[in-house]
């Protein structure tokens, strides 16, 4: 029987089982058990069903949500899926790592007194579903329109535009320093936020559909950006943003003091099956260590996490402000709290302790202030109040700028802003070189996936208008 909508008076909100703190501490598996196909059609029938739906609004892609959630509630998946994959490349994967209580979610005006549909939970049951059903099939164009891209950066960003500009014919070109394909989503997010073969798959149904990937193919050192625009019509950079930044202070270069990423990356890389000479050696391993993460983000939290799972002894999270202004999501910090971190906020590093490698964190108490000109609240340092933090090894998660991507890739025409990030046309997409578009954080900062899929969409867009009117010309001329 299809459900009826309207029943959040009815029935109240539930998300898909978390599996239980002792077992998930001890693997890298996703947290949340699958939606059974009963409660999926149950929750999404709570949905009101919107004049104005608020959850699409704050949607980065527009998602049809309320459509979507009645489809699954009738049990018509198939075009549920449909629905939603119309307007994102990788549903599946926002499902499970968009910060939905600050999107989606956050926004559903269900009615006052309710709690929010579950819209991710429900969004992910629908695509896995059509995996599991084959309905998910290679994005195959019906014929090729003899036009090339070259893509840097197989990140969701570049892997968007790839997925798009492929199933419209042209020749898709994928280069990517690393080995494998995903970006952050394959080295920097955790397995237990998003398992790798959902990542993996997305990687085999680009390759079915046509798209080439260059792997190992440092743009600016293994192949020159000059090179690489000589070959293609158009090129989409979408490299995102590595440069850690850094933390001063006495013994800030003491060994044990290491960037996140570098953590993250090995413990993924371990995950996957490599043997990652940092983590055998123990520098970049916390099992049985006394950890201090310092930041408050989404990287620290990711951290903190995989440092449980490392089995470090004890996990302490350092940050300046509390817990109503800290960046990160607030569902990971209860996450994270289940599983046994302890968060020390409104504290600050001053020091790192030791003398051949680092022993602990001097650290002092900060309090809020006055809202600043961003209308956050300033933080200050409250006199006399140092304490020490014994640690074996400190992760620095601080956040990211961008490369100075005009001399990695020896193009001082590429325009940047005061941030380092790429200046594009907010139109076009395109940068201060004709036929050269970018999407993602590279643009936009640290950002999120589900922002870098749609600048990818968007890029794709705009490069397919601009070949349209350049390229051909460009290739007849030839
Ligand atoms: P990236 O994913 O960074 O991909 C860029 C790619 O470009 C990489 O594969 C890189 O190797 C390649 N590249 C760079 N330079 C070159 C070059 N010169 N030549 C060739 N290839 C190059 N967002 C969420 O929405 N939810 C989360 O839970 C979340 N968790 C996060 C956790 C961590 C630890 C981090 C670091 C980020 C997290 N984010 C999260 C943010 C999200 O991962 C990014 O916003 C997103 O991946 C940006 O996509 P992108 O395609 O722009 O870049
Ligand atoms: Fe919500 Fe993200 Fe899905 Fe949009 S893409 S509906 S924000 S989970
Ligand atoms: Fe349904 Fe909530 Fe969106 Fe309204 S805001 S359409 S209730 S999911």
């Amino acid at each position: 029987m299809p459900e009826r909508m309207l029943q959040f008076v009815r029935v109240s909100q539930e998300t898909p089982e978390k599996r239980e703190v002792a077992t998930r501490r001890a693997d890298f598996r996703e947290i949340y058990e699958e939606f059974d196909p009963p409660r999926a059609r149950t929750q999404a029938s709570r949905c009101s069903q919107c004049g104005v739906p608020f959850c699409q609004v704050h949607c980065p892609l527009s998602n049809n949500i309320p459509d979507w959630l009645k489809l699954t509630a009738e049990g018509r998946l198939e075009e549920a899926y449909e629905v939603s994959s119309a307007t994102n490349n990788f549903p599946e994967i926002c499902g499970r790592i968009c910060p939905q209580d600050r999107l989606c979610e956050g926004n559903c005006v269900i009615e006052k007194g309710f709690e929010s549909v579950t819209i991710g939970a429900v969004e992910r049951y629908i695509t896995d579903t059509a995996f599991e059903k084959g309905w998910v099939k290679a994005g195959t164009p019906k014929s090729e329109n003899g036009l090339s891209v070259g893509i840097v950066g197989a990140g969701p960003g570049g892997l968007a535009a790839a997925d798009m500009l492929r199933r419209q014919g042209y020749a898709v070109h994928v280069y990517d320093r690393y080995d494998r394909v995903g970006g952050l989503l394959i080295y920097g997010i955790p397995g237990f936020k998003l398992e790798k073969h959902i990542v993996l798959r997305r990687w085999k149904l680009l390759e079915d559909a046509g798209v080439v990937f260059h792997l190992n193919t440092e743009i600016g050192r293994d192949l020159s950006f000059e090179a690489l625009r000589r070959r293609h019509d158009s090129i989409l950079i979408a490299t995102g943003v590595y440069k850690a930044r850094d933390i001063g202070g006495p013994g800030a270069g003491l060994p044990g003091i290491v960037p996140a990423l570098d953590f993250l990356t090995a413990s993924n890389r371990q995950g996957l099956g490599e043997n990652v000479p940092e983590f055998l050696s123990g520098a970049l391993d916390a099992g049985g260590k006394n950890i201090v993460v310092i930041g408050g983000g989404d990287t620290a939290m990711d951290c903190v996490r995989t440092a449980v799972r490392q089995g470090a002894a004890s996990v302490k999270c350092l940050y300046r402000r509390d817990r109503d202004n800290m960046p990160g999501s607030i569902r990971e910090v209860k996450n994270a709290e289940e599983e046994g971190v302890e968060f020390v906020w409104l504290s600050a590093p001053e020091a790192f302790l030791g003398d051949a490698t680092v022993t602990g964190v001097r650290a002092a108490r900060m309090r809020l202030g006055l809202p600043d000109a961003s209308g956050r609240q300033s933080v200050e340092q409250i006199e006399h109040s140092h304490f020490n933090i014994p640690a074996d090894l400190v992760i620095k998660a601080l956040g990211f700028d961008p490369e100075d991507l005009p001399v990695a890739f020896g193009e001082p025409a590429l325009g940047v802003s005061r941030w380092g990030t790429l200046k594009v046309d907010h139109k076009s997409f395109m940068t201060s070189l004709p036929g050269v578009f970018a999407a993602g954080d590279i643009v936009r900062g640290a950002s999120l996936v589900v922002w870098a899929i749609r600048d990818g969409r968007d890029a794709a867009a705009a490069m397919h208008a601009w070949m349209k009117q350049h390229a051909t010309v460009a290739v007849a001329a030839e």
